[in-house]
């Protein structure tokens, strides 16, 4: 039996941390939840491995959460609830379905981005503009602004038509390959495991046709 992995120990082969985000909750088989995230510090741990918070907002986040644990389920429950959605996007976009998505999943997306979008701005460096978030007071939420951007570059960009969902775990990734032909989110485990859940059928088909 594979042991299910856990926030602190599941690879993040993604490619983008909106697709390590999903895979967090998804796994195995399409649809099937293996939640790994139980508590506000499993999203912050999962935040500090993807290095989309610095190590002192790690620390400023983790003190507000255990000081206002209602507030921290609350972000959880709508990291979760976003989460929820972009596995439907991507699913339907993986499987060339996304003329049939529901209006409604986009409505709801784009009320996510609208929000994650009022905490960015423009500023000027160095002669240049740079678009950053804002320093303003720390939010229980920024994990999930930071997500719901890191989605609206993927889903943007021209990444997107090379997502795909691994064939052994159904975990989704972003197929970097030269030929993109990759199958697996990760060679050594579902590439491994595939190869020899048909090495072991080849046998069993020899072995029953003597
Ligand atoms: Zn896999």
């Amino acid at each position: 039996m594979v042991a299910i992995s856990t926030i602190e120990t599941m690879t993040l082969d993604g490619g983008m941390a909106c697709l390590d985000l999903v895979n967090s909750g998804y796994d195995t088989q399409p649809g099937i939840i293996t939640d790994r995230m139980f508590s506000y510090a499993d999203l912050i741990t999962l935040s500090s491995r993807l290095g989309i918070l610095d190590q002192q907002e790690i620390a400023a986040l983790s003190l507000l959460a255990s000081k206002n644990s209602t507030q921290a389920a609350k972000a959880l429950n709508n990291l979760k609830k976003f989460r929820e959605l972009m596995y439907q996007v991507l699913v339907a976009m993986v499987h060339k379905k996304l003329p049939a998505l529901n209006k409604a999943v986009l409505k709801e997306l784009n009320t996510y981005l609208a929000e994650s979008i009022t905490h960015r701005e423009l500023i000027l460096s160095q002669g240049a503009f740079k678009a950053d978030w804002k320093k303003e007071k720390l939010n229980l939420e920024k994990p999930l602004w930071l997500f719901v951007f890191s989605a609206s570059e993927l889903l943007s960009s021209d990444k997107c038509q090379y997502v795909k969902q691994c064939t052994g775990c159904a975990w989704l990734f972003i197929d970097e390959s030269k030929s993109h032909r990759r199958k697996w989110c990760d060679m050594k485990s579902c590439g491994a495991n595939e190869k020899y859940k048909r090495f072991s059928l080849k046998l069993k088909t020899e072995n029953t046709s003597v």
